[in-house]
C-alpha cells in the first residue's frame, strides 16, 4: 500500500469495468461503431462517460456545454443523465462525425435536450457570451483541438455560474506531459494550460487520472 494513485494493468483495469460499469446499450453501440472509425482514438473511455453522467446528476447539472462533439459519445452520456428539461449546447465544425452523433442522440430519445451548433466553437461560445448567457451554465466539458484549449477554458470560466464545473480531457496526454523530449504543440498547449490552472485563484481544482486525464475546475 502507498500513498499515491494506484497504477493500473491491463488486468487490473478489466476488473474495475467488471465492478463498475453500467453502460446503456445505446452507448454500447455507439462505443462499438465508433471503434471501427479511423479517428476511435477520439473517442473517451467508458468509464470516464459514467463518470460524467455522475458528475452530472451530483452537481444537479441543467445546463451544460460541450466543445467537441466527435460521434456523440460524452454528449449522449451526459444528455441521458440531464433532466427532460436540460440542455446541452453541443460545439464541433465537423457534420460527418456529428451525423454518427445525432443518429444516436435520436435512438436514445435525447436530441430535445442537444442544441448542436456546427461552427468553429470560439464563435458559439461568444454568439453565448453576446448573448447574456454568461455565469449561466452548470457544467461545460473541453475535448477539442489541444492548441484552442486556453481560449476555450477562459470563455467556459465566463460562461459558468460560481460553482460550476469545466471538466478539460487530455490532461495527461498518454503521459507525454511529463516527458521533456515530447514538444508538440499539442502537448506544450497542454502542459501551459495545466500550469496556469494549478495557480489559477479563480477555480479549485483537482486532476484525476481517469481516461486520459481529467482535469475538473470549479468556478469560485
Ligand atoms: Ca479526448
Amino acid at each position: 500500500m502507498s500513498n499515491r494513485t494506484i497504477s493500473l494493468t491491463d488486468n487490473l483495469y478489466r476488473y474495475v469495468l467488471d465492478v463498475s460499469l453500467r453502460e446503456p446499450d445505446v452507448l454500447r453501440r455507439l462505443r462499438k461503431e465508433t471503434s471501427r472509425h479511423p479517428e476511435s482514438k477520439m473517442q473517451i473511455a467508458p468509464d470516464q462517460g459514467q463518470f460524467m453522467a455522475f458528475l452530472t446528476r451530483l452537481a444537479s447539472v441543467r445546463k451544460a456545454i460541450e466543445v467537441g462533439v466527435f460521434t456523440g459519445y460524452s454528449s449522449l452520456a451526459v444528455a441521458l443523465a440531464l433532466p427532460d428539461n436540460g440542455r446541452l449546447v453541443a460545439c464541433d465544425v465537423n457534420e460527418e462525425y456529428t451525423d454518427i452523433a445525432r443518429r444516436y442522440w435520436c435512438q436514445a430519445g435525447v436530441e430535445h435536450k442537444i442544441d448542436l451548433r456546427i461552427a468553429p466553437a470560439i464563435e458559439t461560445l461568444d454568439d453565448l457570451l453576446r448573448g447574456g448567457e454568461a455565469d449561466s451554465f452548470d457544467m461545460g466539458f473541453i475535448d477539442a483541438d489541444k492548441v484552442g484549449y486556453n481560449s476555450y477554458y477562459e470563455r467556459l470560466l465566463r460562461l459558468m455560474r460560481p460553482g460550476g464545473l469545466i471538466l478539460i480531457d487530455n490532461a495527461l496526454r498518454g503521459g507525454d506531459v511529463a516527458d521533456p523530449s515530447v514538444s508538440n504543440k499539442g502537448t506544450v498547449a497542454i502542459r501551459q494550460l495545466n500550469a496556469k490552472l494549478h495557480t489559477d485563484q479563480r477555480i479549485d481544482l483537482a486532476l484525476v487520472p481517469i481516461g486520459d486525464g481529467l482535469m475538473m475546475a470549479l468556478k469560485r
